[in-house]
């Protein structure tokens, strides 16, 4: 489509310029982590061989620099979150840390016994286990969405499940397995009509659509900067000024008091309250490149792009004899999950490295999600913006190739 160059794209991605096992690399492995742009590794390097310092407590040049970039950083999350206030950015580890920090400090302030947290069987275990841990603690109960047979969430069951109990809903916003794309905007409506909170996972999101918190009213958005083309080990969790500032500490350091003394600590406003030691910095100055990347890009056209590239990668993959796809959706992001007739799921991702063809087997950290369907183990295709018809076709080929090996007499 008109405005999103793949090519150009392509171009700032120095990943996608090398070779495995003698291959040009085809990553189809974005549901992991995304690669990264130029930009934002430069911008890493830079911070740490020009512009080193920690943050906030300086009072020197290079400080006051490193914390402009920390709330720049913040400001470019704000943005692409749809929250005008910065306040509401918390930075962490990845999705993984803000839903812990979400289930240890909002909800061990407002779980009681018999209280009920909503998820769907969609969730990754890192949106599934942290409400088990704390609904173990506060002898809470997890209730499942379940899932119809195209991968979407039943959203009758969801209305059932609802009720004066239910105190929290946590829901993929993209499932990193099926790659649907639940009705957050209504689903979340429904849970305020029942006074529960919402906490949605952008994981897998973000990167492939525009997202906006507040038109979706979420009450809290947790994202993970590697899978948006930005570095490891930082990730954003977005929380309602007013739900953050009635939540209790959960790590306690530096960064995050006001006063401290013997006879009393008092803590510092959000969202430095919820962000105890020494962040990310690097991970903020990346984190940062990579928003601002994306910002530089028709993010309508790429989405466009990006649901074009599905849809031709779900037909050309059903050419392949055996082949069955798990979770069609309608609106899913292009994350491609199948399994092939006589072949194991790891043995197959093995065959394909050897072709360069980088993607993942296994459980992708969503047993229940692999569990509806009766599976354990599964490959998965999961594209990214910059993946183009020419690696769905290597794909396909090396599948059939795999599916067909050349007969005992052809000689060729
Ligand atoms: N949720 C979803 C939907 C994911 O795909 C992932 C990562 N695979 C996570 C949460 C966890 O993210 P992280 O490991 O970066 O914390």
């Amino acid at each position: 489509p008109g405005g999103f160059d793949v090519e150009a794209v392509r171009r700032d991605f120095p990943q996608l310029h090398r070779d495995v096992h003698g291959h040009p690399l085809i990553w189809l492995d974005n549901g992991a982590t995304t690669l990264k742009p130029r930009q934002v590794v430069e911008a890493v390097a830079e911070h740490y061989a020009r512009e080193t310092s920690n943050v906030h407590r300086g009072a020197h040049t290079l400080a006051e620099q490193a914390t402009q970039v920390y709330e720049e950083g913040r400001q470019a999350a704000a943005e692409l979150l749809g929250t005008p206030d910065p306040d509401e950015i918390v930075f962490v580890r990845g999705t993984t840390e803000a839903v812990n920090l979400v289930a240890q400090s909002w909800g061990r302030a407002n779980l009681g016994v018999g209280d009920e947290i909503v998820v769907s069987a969609a969730e990754h275990h890192s949106n599934l286990v942290p409400w088990q841990l704390i609904a173990e603690e506060r002898r809470a109960r997890v209730r499942p969405i379940p899932l119809l047979a195209d991968g979407q969430l039943d959203q009758d069951a969801y209305r059932d499940l609802l009720g004066s109990r239910t105190k929290l809903v946590a829901i993929t916003h993209a499932s990193n397995v099926l790659g649907t794309v639940p009705p957050v905007a209504e689903m979340t409506a429904l849970a305020h009509r029942y006074g529960a909170k919402v906490l949605i996972d952008g994981a897998q999101a973000v990167s492939h659509f525009p997202v906006d918190v507040t038109a979706l009213d979420a009450d809290f958005y947790a994202f993970s900067g590697h899978k948006i083309f930005a570095p490891t080990g930082i990730g954003v969790l977005f929380g309602k000024r007013e739900l953050l500032e009635a939540m209790p500490p959960w790590q306690g350091g530096g960064n995050m008091i006001d006063s401290v003394s013997f006879q009393e600590t008092t803590y510092a406003p959000i969202p430095h309250r919820l962000e105890a030691g020494t962040g990310h910095i690097a991970g903020v100055a990346g984190l940062r490149a990579a928003l601002d990347y994306l910002a530089g890009l028709d993010r309508k056209s790429a989405t466009a792009y990006e649901e074009q590239l599905t849809h031709y990668a779900t037909g050309a993959l059903a050419t392949v004899p055996g082949l069955r796809l798990i979770g069609q959706a309608p609106g899913k992001i292009g994350v491609l999950t199948f399994l092939l007739e006589g072949t194991d799921p790891t043995a197959l991702a093995a065959a394909l490295d050897q072709q360069g063809i980088a993607l993942r087997a296994g459980h992708h950290c969503a047993q229940p999600a692999l569990a509806s369907f009766g599976l354990s183990s599964a490959v998965r295709a999961s594209l990214a913006l910059y993946n183009t018809v020419q690696d769905v076709d290597a794909l396909v080929a090396a599948l059939h190739s795999i599916k067909a090996p050349p007969s005992p007499s052809s000689k060729s």
